[in-house]
């Protein structure tokens, strides 16, 4: 029997460093440092805040990201790219199109 096509592994390290480098991108703007700016009233205060804080979590979904990205990268050095990492199952290729640093199956992720 022939094994299955595997996932086309260049097209993913492509994906994955595009995406990277877009993350870092992202990360490499500067956020507004809180006090530079003369609020003119509580309500534009307020709304700052609301933007920095939104900033924060914008950014530390990148990091995880690029975490993800990078052991995603490691596990395709170790030649075991696109097997899920904790029951070992081969990940869809649907799946890794769509998330190409996935390193589990489905069902295993939904666990995290
Ligand atoms: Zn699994």
């Amino acid at each position: 029997m022939e094994p299955a096509p595997g996932p086309d592994l260049a097209a993913a390290r492509a994906a994955l460093q595009a995406e990277r480098a877009r993350l870092w991108a992202e990360l490499g703007e500067e956020i507004e440092a809180p006090g530079q700016m003369t609020y003119g009233s509580q309500a534009a205060a307020a709304s700052h805040v609301f933007a920095q804080q939104r900033d924060l979590a914008l950014r530390e979904q990148a990091e995880r990201r690029i975490h993800a990205i990078d052991h995603a990268l490691a596990r395709m050095d170790a030649g075991k790219y696109g097997v899920c990492e904790v029951c070992g199952a081969a990940i869809p290729a649907e799946r890794l199109e769509v998330v190409p640093w996935a390193t589990t199956c489905v069902n295993c992720g939904r666990h995290k």
